[in-house]
């Protein structure tokens, strides 16, 4: 299997719709964030383990994210959860800038290397932190995407969303959430509620209180 397989799956199943994100998925090599032992996985629909307890994502939630952000190609984007860094590199692909923050600082450098071999990473500024208290330093964000489950949707985030900003975070407990879209209008804060999903918990100040 090849990269490409993965990306006719996901829009066989309709995950893709989007040029743009079809465009964006053909140009990152989902095998390139996976550790060695997995990687004959790489192309399966799939979460996959990524060390210290964390996983990245299946593509086919990754994909349905994507669609949801509706990224610019001037956007401004903050990502909580880098992980493997596979979706900062997607983001990268659609977006103008990402800051992405991830807590686990192994983590952190295995997504630096990994983006070694994107194309996008001059657009991708990696940090090391609380993603539940965003990143002040270039706020406001034209989009937010969290990738991890967190029990409420941290206010920091929201304060840190543009006018006319979407933000997708999980919000539940630790193993089930549902996906919520945060938008900030003119005249204030609207949510809606995608679905049910499963994601590792965002753990921090404005987070799952646990490590
Ligand atoms: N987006 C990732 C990818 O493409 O591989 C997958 C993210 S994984 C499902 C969730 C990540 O969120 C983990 O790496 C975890 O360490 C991180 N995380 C959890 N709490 C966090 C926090 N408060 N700040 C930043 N990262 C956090």
């Amino acid at each position: 299997m090849k990269n490409e397989d993965l990306v006719e799956t996901l829009i066989r199943m309709k995950y893709i719709t989007d040029e743009r994100i079809k465009n964006a998925f053909l140009s990152v090599d989902r095998k390139y964030f996976i550790p060695e032992e997995y990687r004959s996985k790489a192309y399966y629909d799939d979460p996959l383990p990524i060390g210290y307890n964390q996983t990245i994502s299946a593509p086919s939630i990754v994909a349905t994210m994507l669609e949801l952000l509706d990224i610019g190609p001037e956007d401004k984007i903050l990502e909580i959860g880098t992980g493997s860094g596979y979706n900062a590199c997607l983001l990268a692909a659609l977006g103008k800038i990402v800051y992405t923050i991830e807590r686990i600082p192994q983590l952190r450098e295995f997504a630096k290397q990994n983006m070694q071999n994107c194309a996008h990473r001059d657009k991708i500024v990696s940090l090391l932190g609380d993603g539940s208290e965003g990143y002040v330093a270039e706020a406001p964000y034209d989009k937010i995407i969290v990738t991890c489950g967190a029990p409420e949707v941290p206010s920091p985030l929201v304060e840190q969303l543009a006018v006319g900003g979407r933000m997708l975070i999980p919000v539940g407990g630790t193993f089930f959430q549902e996906l919520y879209i945060v938008e900030r209008r003119d005249d204030g804060i609207y949510r809606k509620i995608w679905g049910d999903v499963a994601f590792v918990p965002l753990i921090g100040k404005h987070g799952h209180r646990w490590a």
